[in-house]
């Protein structure tokens, strides 16, 4: 692995293709009509997802834009995928939250491991907009260690089905998803944790999606699953739960991928998912800026626009300086993806990707509550959000902490500090 970055082949064609250029041009046209940022505002005071607006994201083909045409795909890849998330995110992060779960863990993961027909019936659903999911895979006893966490449990009856029981944490999306994605153990193989892990599909019953607002208490998601919503400091438009399992009834139809290979299943979307993390933050952080900018041309202080002053101009060259760069490492590392997904050096920038971007996300929304300073904190203007909602994501989905220690063990060849 070492020397891993000068070996690779870097392109030096920075530009993007017509049809990608159409994509984002209709994209963002798409978002003015529809996604206004007073709307938004609304949405997060209201606590609401607009599934309306999931909807028409599929009627205008951005759901299905990775996905092969067979399905109702468009048949694009990776950095199609980065480029809408990164569009999305500017001044919508809660929507690129849903586009990860319900692109990136539900549909690529099907698309990657599941049956024929598991790919028949759910992604032409999800690419037209009808359908979302959610994952539940962190428990209540950590995240990061979840192999030593993870304590749900699937048990295999005589006549071939599983009862599952267990408890999860922070899954997102739930109460508009139609489909979880839940992974219990199934299998107990001594001293290797990461064997024995199944990953179910569990459909949501027919009584319909739901809208949870203020405190409703232990909604029922089907036949033993029930959920209740986390009050969190950001991303209030897609809310998150604690689920708990009881005596779910499952059949070996369910399972998503191999019966106790269910992390090394997962381990083949890592990518894609540090990626569009990455996309989201690189999004969130874009939008903040231009906020910030335009800000900084209006307000004035000592009778010229704050802008002028260079402690202000500094603030906003660095944010741009960092958006920059984390736009290179993370369309570099879409582009690695979508050419040689098999290079373990993927993950490495990858990692790098998602530790950057959101490190620098986080420093964009610090830089500019400096600089709209009062009025940055009122829940007038936008970018109050966007502060509370990076920082989930130098911890979510994965840990820039962990981000750092797959760095220094696949990349630098350092022994495995956990
Ligand atoms: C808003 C939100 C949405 C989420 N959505 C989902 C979802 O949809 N589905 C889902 O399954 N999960 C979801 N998660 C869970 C998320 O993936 C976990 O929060 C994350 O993996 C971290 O786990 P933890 O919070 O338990 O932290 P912990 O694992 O308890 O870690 C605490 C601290 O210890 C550090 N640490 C632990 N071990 C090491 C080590 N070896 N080296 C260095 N530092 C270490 C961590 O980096 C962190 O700083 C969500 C979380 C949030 C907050």
């Amino acid at each position: 692995m070492a020397g891993m970055i000068t070996d690779f082949m870097i392109p030096v064609d920075f530009g993007l293709s017509e049809e990608r250029k159409m994509m984002l041009d209709m994209l963002k046209k798409f978002k003015e009509k529809e996604t206004p940022k007073e709307k938004i505002a609304e949405w997060d005071e209201a606590n609401h997802f607009p599934v309306d607006v999931w909807k028409k994201l599929g009627q205008e083909g951005i759901l299905g834009a990775c996905f092969p045409e067979q399905y109702g795909g468009t048949g694009g890849n990776i950095i199609d995928e980065t480029l809408i998330t990164e569009e999305i995110s500017n001044g919508f992060s809660a929507m690129g939250l849903a586009y990860l779960t319900g692109v990136c863990f539900g549909g690529m993961s099907i698309l990657h491991y599941g049956t024929d027909k598991q790919k028949e019936y759910y992604l032409p659903k999800l690419i037209a907009g009808d359908w979302n999911f959610a994952l539940s895979l962190t428990e209540p006893g950590g995240g990061t260690d979840i192999l030593g966490a993870l304590k749900s449990r699937a048990v295999e009856q005589p006549d071939g089905t599983f009862i599952a029981n267990g408890s999860k944490i922070f899954t997102t999306g739930l109460h508009v998803a139609n489909t979880d994605v839940f992974i219990a153990r199934t299998d107990d193989v001594p001293g290797k944790p990461a064997q024995g892990l199944t990953i179910f599909l569990i459909d949501r019953d027919n009584i319909g999606q739901q809208e949870i607002d203020g405190d409703l208490l232990n909604q029922r998601f089907c036949q033993g699953i029930t959920y209740h919503k986390i009050k969190k400091l950001g991303s209030h438009i897609l809310a998150s739960f604690e689920v708990s399992f009881e005596d779910v009834k499952l059949t070996k139809e369910q399972i998503l991928g191999e019966r106790g290979r269910g992390w090394y299943n997962l381990l083949a979307t890592l990518n894609n998912e540090r990626i569009v993390c990455s996309a989201i933050c690189l999004g969130l952080a874009q939008g903040c800026l231009e906020e910030a900018n335009q800000y900084a041309k209006e307000r004035e202080a000592f009778g010229k626009p704050i802008g002028q002053f260079q402690a202000i101009q500094h603030q906003l060259a660095d944010m741009a300086t960092e958006i920059e760069l984390s736009r290179l490492i993370t369309y570099k590392a879409a582009w690695m993806q979508a050419n040689n997904p098999k290079d373990p050096s993927v993950g490495v920038i990858a990692s790098m990707a998602k530790m950057y971007t959101s490190d620098a996300a986080f420093r964009c929304t610090d830089r500019a509550m400096r600089i709209l300073a009062g009025y940055g904190f009122t829940m007038e203007y936008h970018i109050q959000r966007y502060y509370r909602d990076i920082r989930q994501l130098v911890f979510a989905p994965i840990t820039n902490e962990m981000c750092r220690n797959y760095i220094g063990q696949v990349m630098l060849g350092q022994n495995k500090s956990y």
